[in-house]
């Protein structure tokens, strides 16, 4: 794929002396990609970070089609930058697509998409412990068109923003709301696809959890309010017995990258994992016969966030006296050691930007 490049005039002040938080600063390029049913995906071009111009008739605007992906760039110690399984991204991606009625990418091009992005702008990855690069892929509909059918022209973005340590004063178990009400996504619907309507539909009942006191909410299954599926926007495992569990995948959980990591992990330390069907009273049950020892949720972002407390319509459990527990710590300690360089990539799952 030949891209093309126009250098940024006007480069921006890095923000490193400042809290980097998440999704807050910008680096200074981005990359583009158009689609239309003639030349298909086509004039890879890397750009100045700049708005976007579009007919207010454009179809994102309306019926939602939008996909998005998120995966980080880590500085190693020696001072390159690399990246942690974008091959995963990349297929999700285009399951994504094909849910959504977006036209497939080839797999080489948005991995050397990715990589030319990350590589113009690699002084924006930044070098402060457990800070990275966030990298956001994504595609939306732009026929200027109000009627419902899949679009004919998409853009492709890539825009990269430096992110600070999601755990600035250490890790910290959280609070998680059991959300009875609302739900997420049902099987047959977009659940397992990473797109912006999920969110969308998931900010009423995030809403009320931080009224409420909670950092997340823990979502059930839409059919009969009882299983697990997800917690927030992180996939969840709990610890119960000797066991290590998290929900299957059926349709309405994302199938997360960090997830499917902490599964092979795991296994490969010689523990006992099951993916499988929990029920919210399986897990209320263990912790009465004191057999749920921890729970986490998992994601790019946090990598691994400990649960302290659950709330189910007002019963409350704390889990592991409130404490990190040991195999999220190990976890944590382990996943965050390959992805920023400083163990041996046993398991091939790194890919260097050079
Ligand atoms: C992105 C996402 C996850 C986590 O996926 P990772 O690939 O591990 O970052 C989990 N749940 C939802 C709803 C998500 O959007």
């Amino acid at each position: 794929m030949e891209i093309k490049f126009i250098e940024s005039q006007n480069k921006k002040e890095k923000p490193f002396d400042k809290p980097l938080g998440f999704g807050k600063f910008f680096s200074d390029h981005m990359f583009l990609m158009d689609y239309n049913p003639e030349l298909g995906w086509h004039d890879p071009r890397i750009v100045p970070f700049q708005n976007i111009s579009l007919s207010p008739a454009a179809m994102v605007f309306h019926y939602g089609q939008e996909m998005f992906e998120g995966l980080k760039a880590y500085r190693t110690p020696d001072g390159n930058v690399q990246l942690f399984r974008p091959q995963k991204n990349i297929e999700r991606l285009n399951r994504t697509n094909e849910r959504l009625c977006i036209p497939q990418m080839d797999p080489d091009d948005v991995l050397e998409a990715i990589k030319a992005v990350v590589k113009v702008d690699s002084d924006w990855v930044p070098y402060e412990k457990d800070t990275s690069l966030y990298i956001r892929p994504f595609i939306i509909a732009t026929d200027p068109f109000l009627g419902v059918k899949p679009a004919s022209n998409y853009i492709f973005c890539i825009i990269l923003s430096p992110v600070g340590a999601y755990y600035p004063e250490g890790m910290n178990p959280v609070k998680i709301f059991v959300e009875t009400e609302y739900v997420r996504a049902v099987k047959g619907g977009i659940g397992f696809a990473k797109a912006g309507g999920n969110y969308a539909a998931s900010l009423r009942a995030q809403k009320k959890a931080h009224e409420l006191g909670y950092t997340q909410v823990l979502w059930l299954d839409g059919v009969y309010r009882k299983y697990i599926d997800e917690v927030g926007t992180m996939n969840v495992f709990f610890v119960i017995g000797d066991e290590v569990v998290t929900p299957m995948l059926e349709g309405s959980i994302l199938p997360g990258v960090t997830r499917d990591s902490v599964i092979n992990l795991l296994k490969a330390r010689g523990y006992t994992v099951n993916e499988r069907r929990v029920s919210v009273d399986e897990l209320f049950e263990a912790h009465k016969e004191g057999r749920l020892k921890e729970a986490f949720g998992s994601g790019t972002a946090a990598v691994i966030s400990p649960i302290g407390l659950l709330d189910r319509d007002g019963e409350k459990i704390v889990i592991n006296g409130g404490e990190i527990g040991e195999i999220s710590q190990m976890l944590y300690d382990q996943l965050t050691d390959i992805q920023w360089g400083r163990a041996e990539d046993e398991f091939n799952w790194i890919v260097k930007i050079d």
